[in-house]
Order: C-alpha cells, then structure tokens, then sequence
C-alpha cells in the first residue's frame, strides 16, 4: 500500500457524492499521487477537497474544481489541450494520463520549471513554456480544447481563435472575489456559451486578463 491511497479512495468517493461521474477521470484521479504536487507544508492535506498554496502565492487547485472543469471540458483520447496556467502541473498530469495531447503555460518561471521536473519523472511528454498564456500558443494552434485554471475579467478572444471547431473552451470569469466557470463551444465562426455559478481562482496576469496592457 502506497501513502494517502486510503485519502485518495475517500476524495474520488467524495468527487462521486457531488456529481462527478466520468468513470475513466475518476480512475486517473484515483491513480495520480496529488501529495507530490502539493507544497511540503501542507502534504497532509493533499486529499482534502480544497484548493492549496504552492509558490509564488499561487494553488493547486481544489479537486473538485480540477474534476468538474475536466469533466466540461470532455477532452476525447488524443485530443490537443491547451492549458493557460500550469501551477504545480497537477491538470496538465491530469489531462495527460487522459492520453491528450498536452500543452501549457504558465507565467511564473519557478513554478514552470517546477512542473517539469514532475512531467519528466512521470514520463509525461507535455510541451510547456513560461509566458502570457491570455494571448495562447499560436504555434500549435487549433486546440481541441483549452482550459485556463485562473479567473479572468473576460473571454480572452485570442483563445477563441485557437479553438478547432467544435472545440471547447473553459474558464472561469468574474470579479477578484467571484467566478462563474463559462463553456464557450465553437461552431464553425459562430460560439456558444453556458456557465456555472460559484467559483474563486487566482488572477489571470496578462494582455488579455487582469492588469493587460
Ligand atoms: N492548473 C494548476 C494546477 O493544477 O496546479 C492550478 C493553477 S493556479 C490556480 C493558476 C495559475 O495560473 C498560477 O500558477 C498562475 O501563476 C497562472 N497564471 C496567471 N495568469 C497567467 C497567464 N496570463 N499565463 C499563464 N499562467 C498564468
């Protein structure tokens, strides 16, 4: 028996109770060991249903969040997934052992090299870059899916543009204090959104988030 493997059968139990229901991201989250992505201090609480503090002032987030905005997302097996915001690398390992095909940004360079070094003891092949996620990564655009793990004032339209049809796109918007997690849905040059009450994340720092230029 591996440490926490009884936390972590409670928290997929608990991800159960509140709705999550996709049977194969269940079983990933089940499997990845979230105490190696959490900060020393607080490794005891890894399995907690709650978002935590790593470096540079930032979280992981909670693993209800983590689960719900995968579950939006619906990434098929070899999807390309975009994430804006790697923070300890917890998602993107996530969307990996999904088998997508991941990239994902992060703007502070400690916490990029940080999730590297988890990628590569993991033997995950994530491509990564330090820089403002807002405006994406156009090189390896379209996405099949894009998610951004930190709130933003709005709908960043450079992420728009980098969706392949039909794609989804999910991210949290709203105040400092408050988000709703919107799923905008591409189809062809028209997009569709709904949204979900009752989120909080760190700010998105960046020419289309907060502070932007
Ligand atoms: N997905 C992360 C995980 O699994 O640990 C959680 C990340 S945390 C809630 C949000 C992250 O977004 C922070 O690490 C923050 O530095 C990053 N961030 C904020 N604005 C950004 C931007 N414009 N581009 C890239 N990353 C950004």
């Amino acid at each position: 028996m591996g440490r926490f493997d009884d936390e972590r059968r409670e928290m997929i139990a608990l991800l159960r109770e509140r709705g999550i229901a996709d049977e194969r991201l269940l079983q990933v989250m089940g499997k990845i060991e979230r105490h190696l992505f959490v900060s020393e201090p607080f490794v005891n609480r890894s399995y907690d249903d709650t978002a935590l503090p790593i470096a540079n002032q930032q979280t992981i987030s909670q693993p209800y969040t983590v689960a719900f905005m995968t579950e939006q997302l619906a990434p098929k097996a070899g999807a390309k997934i975009l994430e804006v915001g790697t923070g300890s690398g917890y998602q993107a390992a996530v969307l990996a052992e999904l088998g997508c095909r991941v990239y994902t940004i992060e703007r502070h360079v400690e916490l990029l090299l940080h999730a590297r070094k988890m990628f590569e003891r993991f033997g995950y092949r994530i491509g990564s870059k330090a820089g403002d996620g807002t405006v994406g990564w156009s090189e390896f655009a379209p996405y099949d899916g894009i998610i951004v793990t930190a709130a933003a004032p709005e709908v960043p339209d450079p992420l728009l543009k980098q969706l392949s049809d039909g794609a989804r796109l999910v991210i949290p918007v709203g105040n400092m204090d408050v988000q709703d997690l919107i799923i905008v849905t591409r189809d062809g040059d028209s997009y569709s959104s709904r949204e979900t009450k009752g989120f909080k994340f760190v700010p998105l720092i960046g020419k289309k988030g907060w502070n932007g230029q």
